[in-house]
């Protein structure tokens, strides 16, 4: 009987780390990070980035600010209307309505934004040799009832499981029902020479206007530009069309979380923007999480629990 981290993407490589009595079971190490030439991957410098990198023993880690712009009327300027917020909101989501806008849209609307100059690569490198040697094996199901994980037929038993596997998987794997039913829509990458787009000055832009079928174009790599666009259409359309200039594309399928929510399952905690299905969460909010729930679990103990 144990204590198992399903996925070993940057959320259970983090968990494990600020967990170490966890042991991470994952079909494969890094997830998303590891191929972080889509979209701008950055950790933004705040408390929690902070502590983290010291804790893992980096030092003096250089900082950088990235500059942010929004595509307006033909124009790349720093700054955007609340309505332009909320019609990107509905593109970058394929919707057509919606309740609440949360302020996270468009970076909080900011024109800069301080991160660490590292890059995910050394920081998985580093967070592997600091765990436990993970089990390498995909998940076919697990049953809360026993409190029993099965990996291509060979059960393990858990005391405690922290998800951070996507949750649509984590309710399939399990045969329960998330509180609301989980919807999501596919990202396309279509990858290209920097020389393709004039960028400027700029780390990434926003388009929130309908006439560009992609919504935001990041510098990625070395040399290299990131066109994002969420769909629902079929994406060969997509990559027919941007052949000419295509480099790389690359497809995530639960790219953006347009709605649900996930249910309360015993024993069981969930970290991460695709596991908690809040597509507010950053790796920042994860360690927070980690850290957390460590300080929790040691309390639980102390008090007898
Ligand atoms: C375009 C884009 C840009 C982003 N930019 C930033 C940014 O600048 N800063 C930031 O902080 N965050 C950013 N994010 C968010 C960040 O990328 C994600 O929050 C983070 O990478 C997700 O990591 P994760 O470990 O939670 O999930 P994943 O990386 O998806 O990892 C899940 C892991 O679970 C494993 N798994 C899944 N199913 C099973 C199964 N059945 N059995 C066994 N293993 C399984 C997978 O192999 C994988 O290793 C961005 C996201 C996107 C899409």
């Amino acid at each position: 009987v144990s204590k198992y981290i399903i996925g070993g993407g940057i959320t259970g490589l983090i968990a494990s780390f600020y967990n170490p009595d966890y042991r991470i079971i994952t079909d494969k190490i890094g997830g998303q990070m590891a191929a972080n030439t889509a979209g701008p991957r950055i950790l933004e410098v705040n408390e929690y980035s902070r502590m983290f990198l010291k804790d893992l023993g980096f030092e003096n880690v250089n900082t950088k600010f990235a500059k942010i712009g929004y595509k307006v009327r033909g124009k790349i300027v720093d700054s955007i209307s609340k309505s332009l917020r909320n019609k990107y909101y509905l593109k970058s989501r394929c919707l057509d309505d919606a309740n609440l806008i949360p302020n996270s849209i468009m970076s909080d609307g900011k024109n800069t934004i301080e991160y660490f100059d590292i890059s995910w690569d050394e920081i998985i490198e580093r967070l592997i040799s600091n765990i436990k040697k993970p089990v390498i094996n995909k998940i076919t199901s697990i049953d809360t009832e026993e409190k029993i994980i099965v990996l291509d037929g060979l059960p393990f038993r858990y005391e405690k499981l922290i998800s951070t596997i996507p949750a649509p998987a984590f309710f399939k794997a399990s045969k329960l029902n998330p509180e609301k039913e989980l919807k999501f829509i596919q990202k396309v990458f279509i990858i290209v020479d920097s020389s393709t787009i004039d960028m400027r000055e700029y780390e990434y832009i926003y388009y929130p206007e309908c006439q560009y079928p992609y919504h935001r174009i990041s510098k990625v790599g070395s040399n290299k530009l990131s066109i994002e666009f969420t769909t629902n259409e079929d994406t060969s359309k997509i990559l027919n069309y941007w052949k000419h200039i295509s480099i790389q594309n690359i497809i995530i399928p639960i790219g953006q979380i347009q709605s649900g929510m996930i249910s309360k399952v015993k024993d069981i905690s969930f970290f991460g923007r695709y596991a908690c299905w809040d597509h507010d969460l950053k790796v920042d909010d994860v360690i927070r999480q980690s850290i957390d729930y460590n300080d929790t679990e040691r309390k639980n103990i102390y008090d007898g629990i």
